[in-house]
């Protein structure tokens, strides 16, 4: 990817073989596989994009997170329009390779992209969108996509008597690895596929305790069996009704996930697509059942404040721990750049997604929103495409 400056929208050429469809370009806001992917599928379509990321590089969520991080769906369900992900990744490529792909895959579509440049509000001007950005900075575009991220601001619980707790407090968006660790008393807080990894990663590098905060139990699948990846069953689950699912994924787990009820993790009480339709996906085994059936990963109640220093868990249990990490998920913060424009729901999240726009904001799109159990790559390469269709389909008045 070249070093870019702001380009003044009026004065840049399109670039070559596109037709010119319209002076002002479609703005795209973030430079992650959502953004990258929704500017290819609009170029394709010869469409003018610009993408605009506020860090110095395309991929700045997948550069910062931890070391060992592997992407859970396949290789090839997540590769984005236009460019397989290569095989030397491997079936579940990691987070370099994942930041490799993103950079080749800016280059080989020759994307317009400007880093450094941060938007923060967006209007409707006529037909057209304002978008202000760093520096004071305004910017004209016909059509706006935010891909700026389901995980944009980590969000860490406001637990009574926090202040009073001397050790180590992050969020698991600063954990990188268990390096700084080794032969700390550790309590990872959260179950989801962050927390659990976390937890594993601590206990297989050093930490003297490892015990997790839990407060629902979830559910654990494998991410593969016999060859068959779980995200497989993702995608054909969505087009199956909830219950039918529900039961298929309870005799899927008594097949192959162990009970761990022994050891401080019971069997949840509703059913796995039951779970995700309320937002929780399930847990993907990366090596929690075995760290917890052999004690190295202690599960226990889940954290609701601190008292003198002390963690205070649900059932009443102190913990002195060295180090508190808190996997505790993150929230979309798109109020500043839309939320005067009524197209958020009461959870922040956009009420029109993927080609549909709200109809307070025709021409404005929202990628990558949904936390979906067939991979969250794949459906924002599909949405990437339906966007393309539908900016292309507005411009010539269809
Ligand atoms: C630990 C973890 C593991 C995951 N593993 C998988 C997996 O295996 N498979 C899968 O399909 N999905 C996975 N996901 C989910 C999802 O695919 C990733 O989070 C993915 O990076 C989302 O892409 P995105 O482009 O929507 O957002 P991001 O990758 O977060 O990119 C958003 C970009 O927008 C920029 N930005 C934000 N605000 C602004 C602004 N106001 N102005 C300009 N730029 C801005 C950010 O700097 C960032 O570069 C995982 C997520 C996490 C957290």
């Amino acid at each position: 990817m070249a070093d870019h400056q702001l380009p003044d929208p009026s004065a840049l050429a399109d670039p070559p073989g596109l037709s010119r469809t319209n002076d002002r370009p479609v703005y795209v806001i973030g430079g992650g596989p959502g953004g990258l992917s929704a500017a290819a599928a609009l170029r394709k379509r010869g469409v003018r994009a610009v993408v605009l990321e506020k860090s110095d590089a395309v991929g700045a969520s997948w550069r910062a997170h931890y070391d060992r991080l592997h992407l859970h769906t396949t290789r090839r369900l997540s590769a984005l329009p236009g460019l397989a992900m290569p095989r030397q990744f491997g079936r579940w490529a990691s987070r370099d390779d994942v930041v490799r792909y993103l950079e080749k895959y800016a280059e080989f579509h020759e994307l317009e992209i400007v880093t450094g440049v941060e938007v923060s509000r967006i209007e409707p001007t006529g037909p057209d969108w304002l978008l202000y950005a760093t520096g004071g900075r305004q910017l004209t575009g016909r059509a706006v996509v935010v891909a700026t991220g389901y995980n944009h601001t980590p969000r860490l619980p406001d637990w009574p008597g926090l202040d009073t707790f001397r050790g180590d407090l992050r969020h698991a968006r600063d954990y990188r690895n268990p390096a700084p660790y080794q032969d700390k008393d550790v309590l990872v807080v959260g179950v989801g596929n962050t927390g659990a990894e976390i937890a594993v990663d601590l206990a297989e590098g050093g930490a003297a305790r490892v015990r997790l905060a839990v407060r629902t139990p979830p559910h654990i699948v494998r991410r593969s069996t016999a060859g068959w990846p779980a995200q497989r069953t993702g995608i054909l689950a969505r087009r199956l009704p909830v219950r039918l699912v529900d039961r298929a994924a309870e005799v899927m787990r008594r097949l192959s996930v162990p009970d761990l009820t022994a050891h401080g993790l019971p069997r949840p009480d509703t059913g796995l697509y039951s779970r995700v339709r309320e937002g929780a996906i399930p847990v993907q085994d990366a090596g929690l059942i075995d760290a917890v059936r052999k004690g190295r990963v202690e599960p226990v109640a889940a954290l609701e404040s601190f008292d003198d220093g002390k963690a205070v868990l649900a059932d009443g249990t102190l913990l002195s721990p060295d180090a508190i990490i808190a996997a505790t998920g993150y929230r979309r913060a798109l109020e500043p750049l839309v939320g005067h424009l009524g197209v958020l729901d009461e959870q922040g999240r956009p009420l029109a997604h993927g080609d549909r726009t709200h109809p307070k904001a025709p021409g404005l799109y929202f990628t990558g929103f949904t936390n979906p159990i067939s991979g969250m790559f794949r459906e924002m390469a599909l949405d990437a495409r339906r966007i393309a269709k539908a900016v292309n389909g507005a411009a010539a008045g269809l």
